[in-house]
């Protein structure tokens, strides 16, 4: 599989894509991506990552030094209190710089918060400290099920270990980052380890600052992987049958909004194409998918789908421009 390295000397931009760099949707939150692979193959995998995936073709990784001036420059336009959220599409434990990256992005005057997801398997307790001095505020754990038979078909990999998932969670919460369990909710498979699930966030001391738990719901995506035969809830059944009655039962508040995270409105990085125009531009990276080619114009990044070509000058219709991330077809 290619791995791709982004670095300045790349002049690959780092807004644009979903796989890598910035993400930014219109708030005070950042979604910093430093890289994109995962290390398991959960079977509901929105993205289709990991080991076990059928579609995705490349690795990226983004230079820490590289990434860290690009997050400056959009944190000054966003004003103070911005929060960086390290989301890869994957394991952010996976990027060997996310240390110096999470001390980095605290040392920018306008960041606020420093949060990140994991899916928990590499936090030896070595890395937790280390987290914990660089100064991460909170940790995101994608945490499915308890019950070590399920929570092993729910990673997907048969080395998957929940008492040790479990193990770094505990030493999470003693420390100075505030944990949040963040399972999804998958109908059909983990109903019964809901409740357990709080009951565990609650003894262990999640949620200092922030909630202890934010319970996802399992959403279909075009190259995502689905659990055969699960059926997917309305946005309606999910926070008024299943969120609701769960809350009722544990007294845990549940059904979170923006502004339990801090999350308020800010203006958006200004877009640069708008979708149905043509433009040039200049390929430079392999995409994600098969056929994909990502290129750069007017310093952002195009993923083009079905591009003919994988380096050079191509000429592309934007098909879509949301959230300054762009998708093409050859024109
Ligand atoms: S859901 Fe997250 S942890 Fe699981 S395979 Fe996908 S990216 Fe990896």
């Amino acid at each position: 599989m290619p791995h791709v390295r982004i670095t300045r000397e790349s002049g690959i931009p780092l807004v644009g894509s979903l796989y890598f760099g910035i993400i930014d949707r219109g708030t005070n939150l950042l979604q910093v991506r430093p890289n994109c692979s995962c290390n398991i193959s959960c079977p509901f995998c929105s993205v289709d990552a990991g080991p076990g995936s059928r579609t995705r073709i490349t690795t990226y990784e983004v230079e820490c030094g590289y990434l860290v001036e690009w997050v400056k420059q959009v944190a000054e336009f966003k004003g103070d209190g911005v929060e960086c959220h390290i989301d890869s599409p994957g394991e952010p434990l996976l990027y060997p710089d996310l240390v110096p990256l999470v001390k980095d992005l605290k040392g920018i005057p306008e960041v606020r918060v420093v949060s990140m997801q994991s899916n928990g398997t590499l936090l030896s307790s070595k890395m937790i400290d280390s987290l914990e001095s660089a100064g991460l505020d909170r940790l995101n754990l994608s945490l499915h099920a308890l019950d070590p038979v399920l929570a092993r078909t729910l990673a997907g990999v048969s080395w998957y270990d929940v008492e040790k998932v479990k193990e770094a969670a505990r030493r999470v919460a003693q420390s100075a980052i505030d944990l949040l369990i963040a399972p999804v909710y998958l109908p059909g498979s983990n109903d019964g380890e809901i409740p357990g699930l709080i009951a565990f966030a609650r003894e262990i001391g999640a949620g200092k600052r922030w909630p202890a738990l934010g319970i996802q719901k399992c959403e279909h995506y075009r190259y995502g992987r689905n659990i055969h035969g699960m059926k997917f809830q309305t946005w309606w059944q999910f926070y008024n049958r299943s969120i609701r009655a769960w809350e009722k039962d544990s007294g845990t508040r549940l059904l979170l909004t923006p502004r339990d995270f801090g999350m308020e409105k800010r203006a958006m990085l200004p877009a640069v194409f708008r979708k149905g125009e043509k433009v040039r531009v200049d390929i430079r990276a392999p995409g994600w998918i098969l056929g994909e080619m990502l290129g750069v114009g007017r310093n952002r990044i195009v993923s083009v789908l079905d591009c003919p070509k994988k380096q050079g000058a191509v000429r592309v219709q934007i098909v879509s421009s949301k959230h300054n991330i762009y998708v093409a077809r050859p024109a």
